[in-house]
């Protein structure tokens, strides 16, 4: 039995799991249109290898990842691009970037190139990564980040954990999925236990899950003469939000501290979500893309809430209308959970690879700010041991040499000092916006670097097409001496006639 520690700060939150746990998995009609980002992924967006008028089917590569750090995007529905855009994408800022559109025909077509691959356990730990790049797998997390990217290249660790730790309040899509393909998710685990060649893996599931618990460990003794499932070990951890953070997760089951701003793999772990598990699983076992995902849809302004198998690309509008609808006429939509989430500016935005959660709530829970009274609660709870109410001075005073001095950058968003805060500030709007300053005046320094670089390159250039001019010009004028000065022998005749 693995060992727990603790981390520091967190939070004992209402988890309002029940509202939408208790369904299992909806699935949603085919939508009419989809709407997919090129970038629903960290790293390079993918470039587009289709063309507007074309017609895809499902599972048809649509864009290709074409840097290591990238991921394809493959149709979710078969039918028509309509066209290839810029759209707005759910993001903080409102953002549009480059998507394509397609207008499903219904028929759910499958792209007949689509071929199951041959038992994972024949196939080397370079090849399943190479199945992973092909689905566009990304961590489901929230992370996003690339899944065969993570994978490789090897790097000695020794512990694989898999997060089933669902923390964020009302989310239950992990839950669901655990209880739903227990199954996919162990054998996708054992996979990926077999590319980084760990000697345990750990799947981490909190206390307040003992369905998902439960099944995970009747599957685990199940699989055992088929798979060697040796060194797996489902963990009940406790619930204690953020434990699903990364850097918490590994702190709990291994003691161990990644550096701040470092990798998990400098203290010898790989940590991948049960989603990105349980996709590994399609991609090496079925040679399916990941084309859908669990979104959970709760909160108190949504008639029906519950789980559904979502196509990529189908409006938040759609999702909201198969669960029944909203219950007032102003909701406030937030993706992601109550803690870590964003508001949404409207229904229209498509659902992305890295949507696990619609939270509807009848009224904002934003309360007016008042100045900062320095109690301290904000450093209590913070997970990553960082000053809240420093990093909130600074911010508010644009002071963002001093923002990085007090690491903003391993600030995970968390919302713990929000929680506690009793002025009510919105810190973490602060750190947002700090964040992405900092980001912005990085950008633009790069940019002015490079520009001074091409200026300088252009000037030396310059500089040496005109030396070159001058020295051909002082060539030309020697030569022309030279013809107009009389030949050595002539000269010498010249002389002796003289003489
Ligand atoms: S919790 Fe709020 S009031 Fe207290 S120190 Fe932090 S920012 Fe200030
Ligand atoms: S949001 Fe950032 S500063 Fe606030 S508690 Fe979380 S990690 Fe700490």
């Amino acid at each position: 039995m693995n060992r727990l520690w603790r981390f520091a700060g967190g939070l004992r939150l209402a988890g309002h799991k029940r509202e939408s746990v208790m369904g299992g998995v909806r699935q949603l009609p085919t939508p009419k249109r989809v709407v997919l980002p090129l970038q629903q992924h960290v790293g390079a967006p993918a470039e587009p290898v289709v063309q507007v008028g074309q017609t895809v089917c499902k599972g048809e590569l649509l864009a290709r990842a074409e840097s290591f750090v990238s991921a394809p995007v493959h149709a979710s529905v078969s039918g028509t691009v309509v066209a290839i855009d810029n759209y707005a994408v759910p993001h903080p800022s409102g953002i549009a970037e480059p998507c394509v559109v397609i207008e499903s025909d219904g028929e759910e077509r499958w792209w007949p190139d689509l071929k199951t691959p041959s038992d994972p356990a024949t196939q080397s730990a370079e090849k399943l990564r190479e199945l992973i790049r092909a689905a566009g797998v990304v961590g489901l997390g929230g992370a996003v980040f690339p899944s065969a990217a993570k994978l490789g290249p090897p790097r000695p660790v020794d512990t694989l954990v898999i997060n089933g730790v669902e923390c964020e309040p009302y989310i239950t899509c992990d839950d669901t999925l655990m209880r739903s393909r227990p199954d996919d998710v162990v054998r996708g685990s054992a996979v990926l236990r077999r590319i980084v060649a760990a000697q345990r893996c750990l799947i981490a599931v909190e206390d307040n899950k003992p369905e998902a618990l439960a099944r995970l460990r009747a599957v685990l003794a199940t699989l055992a003469g088929e798979l060697d499932v040796s060194g797996i070990e489902v963990v009940s951890v406790p619930t204690v939000f953020p434990t699903g953070g990364e850097k918490q997760l590994i702190k709990v089951l291994t003691g161990r501290e990644v550096p701040v701003g470092g990798l998990p793999y400098e203290v010898g772990c790989v940590c991948l979500n049960v989603g990105t598990a349980a996709a590994v699983h399609d991609a090496v076992y079925t040679g399916r893309p990941l084309l859908s995902r669990l979104v959970t849809v709760t909160g108190p302004g949504v008639r029906h809430p519950d789980n559904f198998e979502v196509p990529l690309g189908t409006s938040v509008s759609d999702l909201l209308a198969a669960a029944g609808g909203v219950t007032t006429d102003a909701p406030e939509l937030i993706m992601g959970g109550p803690m870590m989430g964003f508001s949404l500016p409207g229904e229209h935005l498509p659902i992305t690879k890295a949507s696990n959660c619609i939270l509807v709530r009848t009224d904002s829970a934003s309360k007016p700010a008042m100045p900062c009274i320095r109690c301290g609660s904000c450093a209590s709870a913070c997970p990553m041991q960082l000053l809240p109410q420093q990093l909130y001075w600074h911010a508010r005073g644009r002071e963002f040499d001093k923002l990085t001095r007090y690491h903003l950058n391993s600030c995970i968003e968390c919302g713990c000092c929000n929680a506690v805060c009793p002025s009510h500030i919105p810190l973490v709007d602060y750190f947002r916006f700090a964040k992405s300053e900092i980001a912005d005046q990085a950008y633009k320094r790069e940019r002015a670097n490079e520009s001074r670089i091409r200026n300088q390159q252009r000037t030396e250039r310059l500089e040496a097409a005109r030396r070159a001019a001058e020295e051909r010009k002082a060539k030309r004028k020697a030569g022309r001496k030279r013809a107009a000065e009389p030949a050595p022998d002539a000269a010498a005749s010249a002389v002796r006639e003289a003489s």
